[in-house]
């Protein structure tokens, strides 16, 4: 008996009641983490139905598990699509989506600076099931649309980009890939539901590494596929078959870190914001990446179509790795790890986190410095974190030696 209302929920509202009801038990008010790999049937013919999905049901976790199914419910109606599919890492999830609607001689269209291994599926694996894929130059639009014109199977785009934060017109693309008859993917992991809802610009299917904002807390690998009941009954399938299935362990503690979802990228939106002001005005700091300026080159864009700029922040330090090596140790608030959306502070180079697997000249061809720094700004308050980039600041420009050869 389902008797929530989501359409007149507000978002703050449905990251912590949304979806959970149907499966809590024993009048606990939270939902139970089911660890049981299957499931008991007396009635066979019960078993049948359930097995045959004519009944709903659990048979083997594999197939379906309350705590991950929760998960699938909160996500869903946070992007507002009719169906969602849980994966073990947002990487199933996007290989997954993937295969599900990939034959032989289908062409891709997608941008150079996507996630690097998803990336690595483009260029690594899909070409070996003779998948054609094109990537396009990120900023230019006009390509990707020219691209997409061509005929394609699916436009497969990510906006915010990692880790230059460019910002691609979800809607503008996906208009043209309706021509065509493509199915639009975005993975909208960056923005999260709460700043950018990809189907209500016209994408068919969101996904999302909900190992980063969903969970916040950088202790579960997670991911989800969402859109129409008749498409996510192909992801479904592949995963039932596959078996990147999510873990309920890992389900529950995503679940549990969406409840705050709101409110920690309200805060890390609002100390992003001041932090890339403050990275702005530092003479050492070459440029700054961060959609909510309105020097972002695709301001515009991004105010549009999403609802807040969110936490992650990128900067070319002058001095590249010289400077980066002397900045990073100094840091008090901060990780240095290749992570991103906990609601600890974490910073991380392009050269050893996103980018790793590229060479120095792929690097350099995406427009990423061997200076780059992202930061995922964390909850911590806002003047501590000001703070600690300042005294790391003052550091780098007390070592003289370094500055002389960067001036
Ligand atoms: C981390 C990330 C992924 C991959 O997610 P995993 O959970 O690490 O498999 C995909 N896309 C984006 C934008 C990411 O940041």
């Amino acid at each position: 008996m389902n008797t929530e209302k989501y359409e007149e929920m507000r978002p703050g509202t449905k990251t912590v009641w949304a979806g959970e009801k149907k499966f809590r038990a024993y009048r606990a008010t939270q939902v139970p983490v089911v660890l049981s790999v299957a499931y008991d049937y007396s009635d066979v013919d019960e078993w049948y139905d359930v097995a045959m999905n004519r009944k709903s049901g659990y048979t083997y976790n594999r197939m379906g598990n309350p705590t991950v199914q929760a998960f699938e419910e909160k996500i869903r109606i946070l992007e507002g699509a009719e169906a969602a599919v849980g994966f073990s890492s947002g990487m199933g999830a996007i290989s997954s989506t993937l295969y599900s609607f990939l034959r032989p001689n289908d062409r891709v269209v997608s941008v150079k600076d996507t996630y690097g291994a998803t990336n690595k599926i483009f260029t690594e694996f899909l070409p070996r099931i003779h998948v054609d894929v094109v990537l396009c130059n990120t900023n230019d639009q006009d390509q990707i649309e020219r691209e997409i014109r061509k005929g394609c199977k699916i436009l497969y785009l990510e906006t915010p980009t990692n880790p230059t934060l460019r910002i691609l017109d979800i809607e503008r693309l996906a208009k043209a890939a309706k021509t065509v008859g493509a199915i639009v993917v975005v993975d909208n992991t960056f923005a999260t539901p709460i700043n950018q809802n990809p189907l209500f610009l016209g994408a068919d299917i969101v996904l999302h590494s909900a190992t980063k904002f969903l969970s916040g807390h950088a202790d579960a690998l997670g991911g989800v596929a969402c859109g129409s009941k008749e498409l996510m009954e192909e992801v479904y399938h592949y995963r039932e078959i596959n078996g990147a299935t999510m873990d309920p362990m890992s389900a529950y503690l995503i679940l549990r870190g969406m409840k705050t979802l709101k409110l920690r990228i309200q805060q890390q939106a609002k100390s992003a914001l001041e932090i890339a002001r403050f990275l702005q005005e530092q003479e050492l700091v070459a440029s700054v990446y961060y959609p909510g300026l309105d020097t972002h080159h695709n301001h515009q864009i991004a105010k549009q179509q999403m609802k807040g700029f969110g936490g992650i922040v990128s900067f070319d330090l002058k001095g590249e790795m010289d400077a980066v090596r002397l900045l990073l140790p100094k840091l008090q608030y901060a990780n240095r790890a290749g992570n991103l959306g906990a609601v600890e502070t974490i910073y991380g180079p392009a050269r050893t986190t996103s980018h790793v697997e590229c060479t120095l000249e792929e690097r350099q061809e995406l427009g990423i410095s061997e200076g780059l720094v992202r930061i995922s700004v964390g909850i911590e308050d806002t003047e501590d974190l000001i703070a600690d980039l300042k005294q790391a600041f003052k550091y780098l420009e007390s070592k003289n030696e370094i500055i002389q050869s960067i001036r």
